[in-house]
């Protein structure tokens, strides 16, 4: 992995010094994906879009702080990516352009099956969790390919394995063919676990 330059940028509610990484190269090596698109790999650290400020906790979409002119020495801690409870918090308090709402739905729907990747046992969907993959299913734009295969996974994941088939009928780009494969795998055996590509 290469890192990028560090950005300093600053809390508008406290007005510390947040560190933003950034990445100039990284690669896939030793990378593990899963079929909601999920994606783990030691040489890609993840850089979370909306992060908790280190000093206040106050929640902030890394990109839109002000930034500071760095002078080289300054060390300021990272902003960590918030807790499920705090994504909640924030999709049921503020208006939200779509873009955001389908980024916090998605980390919801990861982090929800982090504890399902490791383990074969079935763990099914908390009530949460389906009116979670219920928003993002409306929220994405099955004229878009990668969201269309993102649906048919959350439908899947749903149960609603006809639903997930209509959307597969579908001729996708080679680039979704490992995933498009083994989602259509699954659907066929009527499993709506999330699965390790
Ligand atoms: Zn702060």
């Amino acid at each position: 992995m290469l890192p990028g330059p560090n950005i300093l940028r600053i809390c508008t509610q406290c007005h510390d010094l947040i560190t933003q990484a950034t990445l100039c190269s990284g690669n896939s090596f030793g990378a593990r994906l899963w079929t909601d698109g999920f994606r783990r790999a030691p040489m890609l650290p993840i850089l979370p879009w909306l992060v908790e400020c280190p000093h206040c906790r106050t929640l902030a979409w890394i990109d839109e702080l002000p930034e500071k002119q760095s002078d080289g020495e300054a060390n300021a801690p990272h902003g960590e990516a918030p807790s499920p409870e705090r994504l909640h918090e924030l999709l049921r308090k503020r208006p939200l352009s779509r873009t955001k709402k389908t980024y916090l739905r998605q980390q919801l729907w990861w982090a929800g099956n982090h504890p399902r990747r490791e383990d074969t046992a079935p763990l099914p969907l908390s009530a949460e969790e389906v009116v979670n993959l219920e928003a993002l299913a409306r929220l994405l734009d099955s004229e878009d390919e990668e969201q269309r295969l993102q649906k048919a996974e959350i439908m899947r994941e749903l149960g609603r394995f006809d639903d997930a088939a209509a959307l597969l009928a579908f001729d996708f780009d080679e680039e979704f063919s490992t995933v498009s494969t083994r989602i259509r795998e699954r659907v066929a055996a009527r499993d709506p676990r999330v699965a390790e590509l």
